[in-house]
């Protein structure tokens, strides 16, 4: 099964991918990834990939184009494989399909995480971080025992410049113009399921779990 997860930052795609990964045991694609990998080695299309990504604009097409092709003919993707974070744009999924279709594979499910603005605020708005060892508190969801101080190292949290409501609008704007074409392309195959990612993670997972197991 070749499915793909879509969905905007704080829609919790991150974890949703991680469980999918670990259920049914089959390789991850993502762009994001792979694109840090290429900056941390320095290979060429790193450095080109790193100027967009700096600026939070999307990496060129022609660079994608370029590292997907050698990583969609991998023996690991036989089986399967969840592509997190690809196709952005409409020419990346029409190129994927093109890649995919002459190796005689199809994406069979993309799962389309969907969540309200208001949800999606109270989120991102209430996310507090800790600076020296990482971890994420939510002020409403997951408060720490003492007002803004780490329960694990006792730093003093933070919250980050770009969880603001402004910039969240510009980020799901980015998100849905990019991502629009890329759904109607795949719905025209009849191959999108939304699923309401402002439940519990729980009932979220259960219901991408259905999806998944209706496929085989
Ligand atoms: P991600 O980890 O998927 O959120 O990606 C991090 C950043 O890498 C994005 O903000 C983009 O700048 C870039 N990126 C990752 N995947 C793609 C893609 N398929 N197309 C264009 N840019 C991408």
């Amino acid at each position: 099964m070749n499915i793909l997860i879509t969905g905007p930052a704080g829609s919790g795609k991150g974890t949703m991918s991680e469980k999918i990964l670990k259920r049914y045991a089959i390789p991850h694609i993502s762009t994001g990834d792979m694109l840090r990998k290429a900056i941390q080695q320095q290979a060429p299309y790193g450095i080109e990939a790193k100027k967009h990504m700096d600026n939070g604009l999307l990496v060129p097409d022609e660079v994608i184009h370029q590292i997907i092709e050698a990583r969609l003919k991998e023996k690991d993707l036989n089986n399967g494989f969840l592509a997190d974070g690809y196709p952005r744009t409409l020419p990346q999924a029409e190129k994927f399909d093109t890649i995919l279709n002459g190796l005689g594979k199809k994406v069979d499910a993309v799962i389309n995480l969907t969540i309200e603005f208001e949800v999606l605020a109270e989120r991102i708005t209430g996310r507090r971080l800790c600076p020296s060892c990482g971890a994420i508190y939510h002020t409403k969801n997951k408060p720490s025992q003492s007002d803004d101080v780490c329960d694990v190292c006792g730093s003093k949290l933070i919250q980050r410049s770009d969880d603001t409501v402004e910039q969240l609008k510009v980020r799901l704007e980015e998100h849905r113009k990019n991502t629009e074409p890329v759904l109607k392309h795949y719905r025209a195959q009849g191959i999108v399921h939304d699923v309401n990612a402002a439940l519990d993670m729980d009932t979220v997972f259960k219901n991408i779990c259905a999806i998944i197991e209706g496929l085989q």
